[in-house]
């Protein structure tokens, strides 16, 4: 059996219960087979507000880069705003600054421009 039907005893009582209840106070609900839902745009469609020639995966990997400490291997995810504003997370092995060890082309060109030369 993969359905059931409702009986006259039952259906009466929901009727009872559904003059009680009253209107639906909302808009009529739609319920759509999963099927006949509106697909969302597929992951490869062009972004119109994204440069056509901005790195295929940079988006994907996520705005943190990981940071880690040299002594211990402790690791961190940290954003660029805060590796530029107050510095990278402390090791709470010793107490020293972590270093970035993310290896995305994100992560590469963060440690260029903050290097001094
Ligand atoms: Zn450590």
């Amino acid at each position: 059996m993969t359905s059931t039907v409702v009986g006259p005893v039952l259906e009466a009582r929901l009727r009872t219960i559904l003059d009680e209840l009253g209107p639906y106070p909302h808009a009529r609900v739609e319920l759509a087979r999963v099927s006949e839902r509106p697909t969302p745009a597929t992951p490869t469609a062009p972004d119109p507000a994204r440069p056509a020639d901005a790195p295929p995966d940079q988006r994907k990997k996520g705005r943190l880069l990981k940071v880690s400490c040299p002594a211990c291997g402790y690791p961190a995810r940290v954003t660029r705003v805060w590796l530029t504003k107050v510095g990278p997370p402390i090791c709470p092995c010793n107490s020293q600054p972590m270093v970035i060890t993310d290896q995305s082309p994100v992560a590469k060109a963060f440690k260029e421009e903050s290097e001094p030369t």
